[in-house]
């Protein structure tokens, strides 16, 4: 039987927009949303993948009927494919996609106007600190940092002028958790704002929008891409209001991502279910194996049921995740571990293929202090080891032969 036999009801040839997920969709399961997003098939020609539409502007046949796309910062086939498909997993009214998850960060707390004042996690990523504490503070934004896995200190410090809560769970480095419904049902009764920046876990293991979360935000070079050769930033709104307004701001501020990186990084998504379950039975492991020594000093994961957010976070979601931060000890110790690895690539950045090794204190938390990062728990023996598909015995025996030299 030829293939396009099964393929001859003409469905591909629907001249409508492409976009509309129909409802059926949003009842499947994810990992079939997953592969089955609306965008998976070329609908003029079949074709098994969505086209890269490299193009920057769209010819109007008739200048009263514009066609759906007139500009590519504005709207991109190739980028709406790849924004419907994030607003479907996220279970949100529309997607954006940007140049880095910094563009989509910086974009989305644009919806504050001056004078305006914003509550965040106090262990929000750098990139966002640097953001709120240079830029921001600058556009007369006001920003109270607190701790968020205490409700108490969020609730505190509502000012009059409180537009939003900015939550990042876990966070980063030390993997504290935030309970995002208490902190949503109280913003909404305060009618503020919800941002959630679900880098960590991905849909595939939380989805902030249903626990009450206006705006989820991604950074799509760590999980989603998860092949460490693109950087993206996503955005999903849960109103189709918000979506209009995020809409408005990704147009005017033009960092939008190209048609070839919203390409790659779909071909990436698409294993994103495979690629999470894969990387957190190995985490698992790891973490058991790293808890039995008695050289390690602390194991910051949220699947141990030591870890003081665990709670939290098994109502909250459905999996742990494959960043493991664990204390070795000291700086030269850790140093050690960095120079000794074989297999981890030593790196900035995380959620890919392969295994990556960081080290807090002087990549993603340089800029802080290092009374601050102390404060933290940054300290200088932390390591943070985002775990990708190896084999794990192969991983921990690389861990223990750079740990025992
Ligand atoms: C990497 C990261 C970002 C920034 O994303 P870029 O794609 O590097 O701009 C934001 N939040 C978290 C949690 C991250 O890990």
């Amino acid at each position: 039987m030829s293939g396009n036999q099964e393929h001859n009801d003409n469905r591909y040839h629907s001249s409508g927009r492409q976009t509309a997920v129909p409802v059926s969709q949003q009842t499947r399961g994810f990992d079939t949303k997953l592969i089955h997003f609306g965008g998976e098939i070329d609908r003029a020609t079949g074709a098994s993948s969505v086209p890269i539409y490299q193009a920057s502007t769209f010819h109007q046949e008739d200048i009263l009927n514009p066609p759906l796309h007139d500009y590519s910062r504005s709207g991109n086939p190739t980028r709406q494919a790849l924004e419907d498909y994030i607003a479907l997993l996220e279970g949100g009214t529309n997607g954006f996609a940007f140049a880095s998850g910094m563009a989509a960060i910086s974009t989305a707390f644009f919806l504050l106007s001056a004078g305006e004042h914003v509550i965040v996690t106090e262990d929000v990523y750098g990139g966002t600190y640097r953001l709120l504490t240079t830029i921001l503070n600058r556009m007369n934004i006001e920003i109270s940092f607190v701790d968020m896995t205490n409700l108490e200190q969020v609730k505190g410090a509502l000012r009059p002028n409180t537009r939003a809560v900015y939550m990042e769970t876990p966070s980063n480095p030390t993997l504290k958790i935030t309970d995002i419904h208490a902190v949503t049902e109280w913003a909404r009764e305060h009618h503020l704002l919800t941002l959630l920046d679900n880098t960590f876990m991905t849909p595939y293991y939380q989805r902030p929008i249903e626990l009450g979360v206006d705006i989820v935000l991604h950074s799509a070079t760590k999980f989603l891409g998860g092949h460490s050769d693109v950087l993206a930033g996503l955005a999903v709104t849960r109103t189709e209001q918000l979506g209009k307004q995020l809409k408005q701001l990704q147009n005017s501020f033009g960092s939008v991502l190209g048609p070839q990186d919203c390409w790659l990084l779909m071909r990436g998504m698409k294993t994103l279910g495979a690629r999470m379950t894969h990387s957190e039975k190995s985490t698992a492991k790891l973490a058991e194996w790293l808890r039995g020594r008695s050289d390690i000093e602390r194991i910051y994961y949220p699947g141990l049921p030591e870890h003081p957010g665990h709670e939290v976070h098994v109502n909250q979601s459905t999996g742990f995740g494959s960043v493991i931060s664990f204390d070795v000890g000291s700086g030269e110790r850790a140093k050690q571990v960095l120079d000794r690895v074989q297999l981890p690539l030593v790196a900035v950045s995380l959620g890919a293929v392969e295994s990556i090794l960081s080290y807090p204190p002087t990549m993603s938390h340089a800029a802080m202090g290092a009374g601050v990062r102390a404060e933290r728990g940054i300290t200088d023996g932390l390591l943070r080891l985002s775990v990708g598909l190896e084999d794990v015995e192969d991983l921990i025996a690389d861990l223990e032969q750079a740990l025992d030299s």
